[in-house]
């Protein structure tokens, strides 16, 4: 079998060591240095040069190096039939929620307010804000969604997440589709955006939604920065429908050198690393995931195309 790594990766030697520490005898090609088209029966990708893929005409299944697959779908030229699979790993939804904690933290203890007290050597506490009376909104509540929102209703936050289709999760206020989102987001002091890329969630943190969450809330978005409107979170943080944001994806990545996120006092950035993942740890994964499509068995974490995630 032969597995093609195609697109941007940081590392190809990191890769091909990990994967072949559990199949020595696999081999690993590098974009654009492929032998024989027809040779390649997996590639491996993350925001491939559009139109590769349909080249190779025995290729049995495609695989994300992350968690989203939008990088994928925006090919226009897929091959179609050819399945399409996911990683899920502990050790990416470890990652996110680690992150996400850190972000609510850091509002919900006021620290953007001690730092400017500081830097005024100014000794004060400020008015202490109770746990419970802080409502977290996850918008999506799949694999990194649900495992965020159980973490925080252990810390004793009040904790609601929104879905495309119904959900019951202990202890979690749970809302599904358009019709609940106002609902769900009337209440949020700090709303997070776990949810892919798709037709119908690209543009979703926007002027109206930032209308219907109480006033200062904390925006966090660690999905896509495709989800977001960015003229209208500038609008909302100067009328203070917004207190402040923290942000780890952009429409355009790296942040373009000018933008105003960068030097935006009430926006944390930081650059697309809230879970990446680790070559070792999804290895065995993505072997698994040839074996069973060359043997014909049901794949893991497949892509539903329908949904379009
Ligand atoms: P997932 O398991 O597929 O869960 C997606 C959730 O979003 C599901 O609960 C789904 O609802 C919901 N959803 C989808 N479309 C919706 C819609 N139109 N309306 C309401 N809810 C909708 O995805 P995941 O593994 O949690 O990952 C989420 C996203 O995080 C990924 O797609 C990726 O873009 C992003 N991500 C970012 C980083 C980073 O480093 N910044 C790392 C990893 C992932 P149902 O449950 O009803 O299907």
């Amino acid at each position: 079998m032969t597995l093609l790594l195609l697109g941007e990766f940081e590392d190809t030697q990191v890769w091909i060591s990990a994967i072949k520490t559990h199949q020595p005898d696999l081999k690993i090609e590098v974009y654009p240095d492929v032998d024989n088209l027809a040779d390649i029966d997996a590639v491996l990708v993350w925001m491939h040069p559009l139109g590769v893929i349909e080249k190779f005409p025995n290729l049995k299944v495609i695989i994300s190096t992350g968690a989203g697959v939008d990088h994928i779908l925006r090919d226009p030229n897929l091959p179609a039939n050819i399945p399409i699979v996911r990683l899920v790993d502990e050790s990416l939804t470890s990652q996110m929620s680690e992150y996400i904690l850190l972000a609510i933290l850091q509002f919900h203890r006021q620290f953007a307010d001690y730092k400017i007290q500081q830097n005024q050597q100014l000794w004060r506490g400020l008015s202490p804000r109770n746990t419970e009376n802080c409502t977290v909104g996850i918008l999506g509540l799949g694999v990194l969604g649900s495992d965020i929102a159980q973490k925080l209703n252990i810390l004793g936050f009040s904790v609601r997440g929104w879905s495309r289709t119904p959900k019951i999760l202990d202890n979690i206020n749970c809302f599904s589709g358009e019709t609940q989102l106002n609902l769900f987001l009337s209440e949020c002091s700090v709303l997070v955006c776990l949810l892919p890329l798709t037709p119908e969630t690209e543009g979703i943190l926007n002027q109206k939604t930032f209308a219907a969450l109480p006033q200062g809330a904390y925006l966090i978005n660690v999905a896509r920065g495709k989800h977001l409107v960015e003229e209208d979170l500038l609008t909302a943080l100067t009328s203070g429908q917004l207190s402040g944001a923290c942000l780890d994806v952009f429409p355009i990545e790296p942040l373009p050198e000018n933008h105003p996120f960068w030097r935006h006092p009430q926006i944390i950035v930081t650059p697309h690393i809230a879970a990446k993942t680790i070559p070792t740890c999804v290895a065995p994964q993505i072997i698994t995931a040839m074996q069973n499509s060359q043997e014909g068995l049901i794949l893991n974490n497949t892509i539903d195309l329908s949904k379009g995630y």
